[in-house]
Formats: structure tokens, sequence, C-alpha cells
């Protein structure tokens, strides 16, 4: 059986294990939870940017289809034959699947108007100074995506385009055939996925210029920003594919970033979400989960711990209550009822192990006189002083000192024959005799001394009364003296006499007024 202390110890260890454990395993979901989230964001942000590339290169594909057929009809119909409506068809009927088209040209060596989409009679115009005329001028470019511009055919819409060159076959420059895109294509695109409150989707050139941005810090799409020389930039065009997270250069904000090409057009698309945007609710999550289980883990510790104190206050008291039941307050010896609880259990354990019982009763002498002489107080001081050398004298684990009332006292010794328990008696007479009295206040005790073989445990009061009449014999031989009735001599005893640990065979007592009566 364990004790106590070590149960309630073991007890206190398991709550703090179930508390541990349950903390690990909610640590362990929030982490998991953490994780979904972050993968969920991920996968979201990865679809988007399959889905941008894919429309907008799909878009530019159409263009360009539309750029080729009007490049085919420009070189192989004769087209001076044809009035300016049906020439408009033949040159532009591809066109017309083109859904973002806002303007569709074909432009002399010179730059101007030569055809115009919807337009029979073309607008006049020279477009020789765009980077779309201009790049296909000197070289092919098939097809060139143009950097973003203000289109005057179309009240100066941010726009871009795509242009081919259109060659003799000789490989003389005939021209260009041009196609504008609406930015707002794009704008709306972007606007319509969901990328989080700060996520943002980009179109840019591969020489860093945005085409556009959302959202944008200008409002209008950040078109024609120039952010070549952007930590950002770089990491796009050398990367390898594989997303990364960095801080944003303008507004600071942490974000994860994506990119693809558009197909086989020099543009990048990347799309990014914030990491805060994903992070923060469950950061906010975890850190009232972590402070709320926190907070009642380190209550239910300290409810423990509250309980064990009072548990163990609960058993000092009963302890104290139990010490005064059995202590006798002045002397702080065993009281009366503890003596006749002990002198039972010393009598069954000696019958049981046949050892010899001694029993000392003990009497203050003439103590009537020393109180009427001193006052009570001061007798009461005396038998404090009395109770003390008795505790002394009663050196052995089983030996029991008592106070059995009034100025009279008892002590039980185990496995002690006789003569041991003479000398013990003895020494207490002498010490009594010297520590306590004075010169003007002589205090001495008379003590009765009865040893036997116990047969029962009953047999325990027998020895009482026998050292309550060898107390008797040492009073009215004089007082102040020890007298000894060995009852482990009478004829009719079955046993033979034993030694206890105080026993000397050949006990004689230095005191000459020590008898010994059988
Ligand atoms: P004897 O030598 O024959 O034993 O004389 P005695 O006066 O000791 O015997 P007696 O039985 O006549 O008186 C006992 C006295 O012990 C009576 C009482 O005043 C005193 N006494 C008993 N208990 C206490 C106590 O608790 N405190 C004090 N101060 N005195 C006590
Ligand atoms: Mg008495
Ligand atoms: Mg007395």
């Amino acid at each position: 059986m364990l004790n106590p202390d070590v149960r309630r110890t073991y007890a206190l260890a398991a709550i703090c294990v179930g508390v541990f454990l349950s903390l690990a395993v909610a640590a362990f979901l929030l982490w998991e939870n953490r994780r979904e989230r972050w993968a969920s964001a991920v996968q979201s942000a990865h679809n988007v940017l399959i889905t941008l590339t894919s429309d907008i290169n799909r878009n530019l594909n159409i263009v360009d289809l539309s750029l080729q057929g009007a490049q085919d009809a420009f070189l192989k119909a004769d087209l001076t034959t044809l009035d300016p409506a049906t020439r408009n068809m033949v040159l532009f009927d591809r066109a017309l699947n083109a859904r973002y088209l806002g303007v569709m040209l074909i432009l002399s060596p010179s730059g101007d108007v030569l055809y115009d989409l919807g337009h029979p009679i073309p607008r006049p115009g020279n477009f020789s100074d765009r980077d779309y005329f201009l790049v296909q001028k000197d070289a092919n470019h098939a097809p060139y995506l143009s950097r973003p511009y203000n289109a005057r055919f179309r009240d100066f819409e941010p726009s871009v385009a795509l242009s081919r060159r259109i060659s003799g076959p000789d490989g003389s420059f005939r021209g260009v055939v041009m196609g504008g895109i609406g930015l707002e294509f794009f704008r709306d695109l972007f606007a319509n996925v969901d990328v989080g409150p700060r996520g943002i989707v980009s179109l840019v050139r591969d020489d860093g210029v945005i085409v556009m941005r959302w959202p944008s810090s200008d409002g209008h799409g950040d078109t024609n920003l120039d952010i070549a020389s952007s930590e950002g930039m770089r990491r796009v065009m050398t990367g390898d594919g594989q997303p990364f997270t960095m801080d944003g250069a303008v507004d600071g904000v942490r974000r994860h970033y994506f990119y693809d090409r558009v197909g086989q057009y020099p543009l990048r698309l990347v799309v990014a979400f914030a990491v805060d945007d994903v992070l923060a609710p469950w950061r906010r999550q975890a850190l009232a989960f972590g402070a709320i289980s926190g907070a009642s883990s380190l209550l239910i510790i300290l409810l423990v711990i509250a309980l064990q104190r009072a548990l163990r206050k609960e058993r000092l008291v009963s302890a104290r209550l139990e010490n005064l039941a059995t202590t006798d307050w002045l002397t702080g010896l065993a009281n009366r009822r503890s003596f006749d609880e002990n002198l039972i259990m010393a009598g069954r354990r000696a019958a049981r192990s046949g050892a010899s019982l001694s029993l000392l009763m003990i009497d203050a002498d003439r103590f009537k006189l020393l109180n009427d002489t001193f006052g009570h107080a001061k007798g009461d001081e005396v038998l404090h002083q009395i109770g003390a050398v008795i505790a002394a004298a009663a050196r052995r684990a089983d030996d029991v000192a008592a106070r059995y009332g009034g100025e009279e006292f008892a002590v039980i010794l185990p496995a002690t024959g006789a003569a041991g328990a003479a000398r013990v008696a003895e020494g207490i007479r002498a010490d009594i005799e010297r520590q306590v009295g004075r010169p003007n206040m002589p205090v001495s005790v008379s003590i009765g001394v009865a040893t036997g073989h116990l047969l029962t445990g009953q047999d325990a009061e027998g020895l009482l009364a026998a050292a309550d009449k060898a107390v008797y014999e040492a009073k009215a031989n004089g007082r102040n003296r020890v007298a000894v009735r060995n009852l482990t001599e009478t004829p009719d005893h079955r046993r033979p006499p034993d030694a206890g640990t105080h026993a000397a065979a050949d006990y004689t007592s230095e005191d000459p007024r020590t008898a010994q009566a059988v």
C-alpha cells in the first residue's frame, strides 16, 4: 500500500500528464488546421494562376489568328478590285471571333492607316511612332506585344497591341497589321478573381513594364510602371516556377507569390496572396484557444494543488487532535486513556512472545504538602519536571511513560526483567531526587515495580495491582524508594525467567533503601 503522500504525488503527476496530453492534442489539431488553411490558399492561388494565364493566352491567340488572317488576305487577295465593305470583310473575317479586340488596322510602310476594322472608309491616322510599328519595320517579330499606350482611335483608352509585319515575297517591308486590346479586358478578368483582401494579380511584360496590376497603387492598374529593378520581378524572371514569399516593397505586406509565363508571349502573370490574410484569423483563433486551454489547465493544476494542501492540512489537524486525545497536557506524556490502551496491547504482545513485562507505578511523595507549602502552580511545575525525568528514562521505542493521574505516573517496560526494571526505577528515583528537588524543597517519588510473565493479555491488570501494592510498600517503608514485586518467581509459574534488555541477573540496588519484595 502506498502512503497517502506518494499516492497524492502520483495523482498530481497523472493529472499533469493528462493536462499536458490534452494540450499537446490541441496544439497538434491547431497545427493541422494551419497546414490545411495554408494548403487551401496555395491551391486556390495556383488555380487562379492557371485559369488566368490560359484565359489571357487564349484571347491573345485569337487576336493573333485574326492578325494572321488579315496578313494572308492582304498579301494574297487582289483587294483593289473589291468595294470597301467587301474588302474589309475579306481582310478582317477572322477578327469577328476576337471579342476584346478594340481596334484592328493595317498600316502602310510609312505608318498610315490603310485598312480599318469596322470602318470601310478608314479613319485617317499615322502610327509610325508606336513601338508595335517600329519593331516590325526593322525586323520580323511574330507576333509582337506592345507596351501599353493610350489608343488615339478609342478615346485614349489604355490598350496594348499585338502586331505582325507584312513582308513582300522578297522580304521587303509592306506594312504592319495590328490589333489593339483595351486593358479593361485584363481589369475585368482580375477584378473577378478572389485572392483575399490584400492579394495581388499582376500582368507584367518581360522587360518589367506592368500591363495591369489589381489592385493598383494609382487606381488605374499601375499601367506602364517599370518594376524591372525590383526584387520581386527579378525572382519572377529567374525563378524556376516555385512560389516564394516576400515583403511588398511598397506596402510592406508579406505575400506568397505564384507566377507563370503567358503562352509564348513575353508576359508573366503573377498571383499573390497576403500571408496574414490566410494566417491572421488562424493566429487569432490559436491565441484564443491557447489562452483558454492554458488558463483552464493552470486552473486545474492550481485546484489540485489547493486540494492537496487542504488534505494535508486536514491530516495535520487530525493528527494533532489525535495527539491531544492521547497526551497529557501538563507533562506531554501519554495520558491515562492512552496508558490503558498501551498496557492492554503490551500485555497481549508479552503473552504472545513469552517475554517478561515490567510496570513501574510512580507516586510523588507528600505532594499535598508541597502544594500547600509552595503553591499549586509550583506543584504543577514540579510535576512537569518529574514527567521529563520519567520520559528520559523510558528510552526504548516500545517503552511507554504516562501520567496515570494527579501526582502518579506509570511506565510500561516490555521485554524487561525484574532486575532491569528495578534499575530503571532506581534511576528515575535518584534523578528526581537530585534534579527536581531543591535544598529547601525536597522532591522524591516512591516507585512500585512489578514484573511478570503473562499467559493472557488480561494478566496485565494483575501486574498493575502488583505495582500498586509495591508502591504502598515503598511508602510504608519510608518513601523515596523502590519496591519490586517479581511475579516471575512465584512457585506456580510455568515459564522460565527471561532476561530483557534492562535486565541484569545479579541486580543489586545501589541505594540501601531499595527493597525487594516477593
Ligand atoms: P503521599 O506521599 O502519601 O503520596 O502523600 P501525598 O500528599 O502525595 O498524597 P495524597 O494522595 O494525599 O495527595 C496527593 C496530592 O497531590 C493532592 C493534590 O494536591 C496533589 N495533586 C494531584 N494532582 C495535582 C496536579 O495536577 N497539580 C498539583 N499541583 N498538585 C496535584
Ligand atoms: Mg497519590
Ligand atoms: Mg503522593
